[in-house]
């Protein structure tokens, strides 16, 4: 068995036996694991991604036995990608900091810092308790210093600028009018759209030069508040790439997304004209050809910043 195989058995045999939602039996099983109860027969040189895969495997299943419409994991296949345009971008910094406002799981944010080569320091900001609570076991396991905040994304957050804010954005009508009245993208009539509230949250949480790398819906550039968020990007960020991902990655082509990559202008920057934006389309994921022009594309574009 390798070891994510044996971590997945050994997590989903505990989790199985408790009595309630699996997914608080993941939890339990993650305690024993951390306090050294109960352990699972690993080799010695087990890695985080290692970890995160096997604790994946598990809280996906947990996610289809307790079916809820906001549980959804970021796919391993998008993690991997920006994964590795986040390590890249960090380029020669040091002590980078990351920001998750919406974490959920906190797979996706936990794929990022694992191809990170630096250790980065995190917060993830989440709603849902039960969610918050699997996350920071999950940290904890992966030893990544990772700080939650369980609270709503669009409400003040006590975090410093960060370098990035990584985030597969919620999607649809933000609820709380009153609070989405701080946000220059409310609209005059009707409720905001969350992802565009998140956008705005996640750039004002952003230090100059900093970079934000969202995951969300095709039709983001299309919609009956476009016009909204046009208007609010030329302001306040530098659109640096907009990446399609592969209809085969979504159950349902309607639901489908992409990868937007936004800069907050350096104060010096903002006189200067916009830079070039990399359109790019992920191709066939299986196929290693294609797939390795495609990553030398991103290396091109990253050099020549
Ligand atoms: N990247 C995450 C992962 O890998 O598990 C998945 C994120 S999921 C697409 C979006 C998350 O946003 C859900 O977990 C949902 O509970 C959370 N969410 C929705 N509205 C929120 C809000 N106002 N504040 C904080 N989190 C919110």
């Amino acid at each position: 068995m390798t070891n994510t195989e044996t971590i997945f058995t050994f997590i989903d045999e505990k989790a199985g036996k408790e009595q309630g939602n699996y997914l608080d039996g993941i939890i339990s099983a993650c305690e024993s694991w951390l306090s050294g109860t109960e352990t699972p027969n690993i080799k010695n040189d087990v890695t985080k991604e290692e970890i995160r895969r096997g604790l994946q495997l598990a809280i996906l299943k947990g996610m289809k036995e307790n079916s809820q419409p906001h549980h959804q994991m970021t796919p391993d296949a998008i993690g991997i990608l920006v994964g590795y345009m986040a390590s890249k971008l960090v380029q020669t910094k040091k002590d980078v900091t990351l920001l998750d406002p919406a974490a959920g799981t906190g797979n996706l944010l936990y794929t990022v810092m694992n191809a990170m080569e630096e250790t980065a320091n995190a917060s993830a900001v989440e709603i849902d308790d039960l969610l918050v609570r699997l996350a920071a076991v999950s940290a904890e396991l992966l030893e990544q210093p990772v700080r939650f905040y369980v609270q709503d994304g669009l409400r003040p957050l006590l975090v410093d600028p960060v370098d990035f804010v990584i985030s597969d954005l919620p999607v649809g009508y933000y609820p709380d009018d009153d609070n989405a009245l701080n946000f220059e993208m409310m609209p005059a009539e009707g409720h905001a759209y969350s992802h565009h509230l998140f956008i705005e949250q996640s750039m004002n949480h952003l230090k100059p030069g900093g970079f934000g790398l969202f995951i969300t819906t095709v039709n983001l550039f299309e919609s009956d508040q476009a016009e909204l968020l046009q208007k609010y990007l030329k302001r306040h960020a530098l659109i640096r790439a907009i990446i399609q991902l592969p209809d085969s990655l979504f159950k349902n082509v309607a639901h489908a997304k992409f990868i937007l990559i936004l800069q907050k202008p350096l104060e010096n920057l903002a006189a200067k004209s916009a830079p070039d934006v990399l359109l790019a389309k992920v191709p066939d994921m299986m196929d290693k050809g294609l797939m390795s022009q495609f990553f030398r594309k991103i290396d091109n574009w990253i050099e020549e910043m």
